[in-house]
């Protein structure tokens, strides 16, 4: 489709006015274009961390492909009004005209290029590792100033409580409640996917072996990575033994069941 669907030459009786109709409708261009850039940028401000947050893979990757679309489409606008300025109406400008065209359009290019450039930085994307690390350390410096209410005594807690739990008092038998409080619980969702991201070698070398020769074959390398992932997580999450076998048995049965017949 044209630029110029209602195509009406620009005569020069308009050329000494600024608002001519040629730059009339090249800036009326230019607002929708930049209305829907500032539409897709708005949207992101809202959603893009909910994506990012929602994708469990360690490596981001729905997250990345949905960023990747997104600057695809500011790209489709930036190229869309260079195209209509570069072809349809730089050429059709009188030199009066084209002064302030041209920076219509800089002005334009600059703010959509701003946009696209920043739509995705108050995103934060997770490093596991670290917030594993800072989960343990409130987790320690909890326990380790954790005394009975009754008599102070200091409780020595052997176990890995991520959530309220009683303890009963050494010394006077006081029962209390040990609550290493809500960020420790976060623990619970880190788990499988810091466990993922530290078994991601064998998960890459069970893919290898599957292109090669096919996922039946791969069914041991499968189980392999699969065990070493309930490790991690037993290691992470220790006291869940029993769902971690539950989760390894699922995994394996659905291996077998979808994708050996692929
Ligand atoms: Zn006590």
């Amino acid at each position: 489709m044209g630029f110029f669907s209602s195509n009406k030459r620009n005569d020069s009786a308009t050329e000494h006015t600024t608002e001519t109709p040629l730059v009339q409708r090249f800036q009326s261009f230019l607002d929708k274009l930049n209305a829907r850039a500032k539409e897709m940028y708005d949207e992101l401000q809202t959603d893009a961390q909910g994506v990012a947050d929602a994708d469990t893979d360690p490596f981001k990757r729905s997250f990345l492909q949905f960023k990747a679309g997104m600057i695809a489409q500011f790209t489709a606008i930036i190229q869309k009004g260079s195209s209509v300025y570069q072809e349809e109406v730089a050429p059709k400008a009188s030199a009066e005209e084209f002064m302030i065209l041209s920076q219509l359009f800089n002005n334009w290019h600059v703010g959509v290029l701003n946009m696209m450039t920043t739509s995705f930085d108050q995103v934060i994307e997770r490093d596991l590792e670290k917030e594993y690390a800072e989960i343990m350390k409130a987790y320690e410096h909890y326990k380790h100033q954790f005394h009975c209410r009754q008599c102070g005594g200091k409780l020595e807690i052997q176990t890995f409580y991520f959530i309220a739990t009683y303890v009963s008092c050494s010394y006077c038998r006081t029962q209390n409640t040990f609550d290493p409080g809500t960020k420790v619980r976060r623990i619970e969702h880190l788990a499988r996917p810091l466990a993922e991201l530290r078994c991601r070698p064998l998960y890459q070398r069970h893919q290898e072996h599957r292109k090669q020769f096919g996922p039946k074959s791969a069914s041991a390398s499968y189980k392999e990575y699969a065990q070493a992932l309930i490790r991690e997580m037993n290691g992470i999450l220790p006291g869940l033994e029993t769902q971690h076998q539950h989760f390894y048995d699922r995994l394996v049965s659905e291996y077998e069941r979808f994708d050996y017949f692929e």
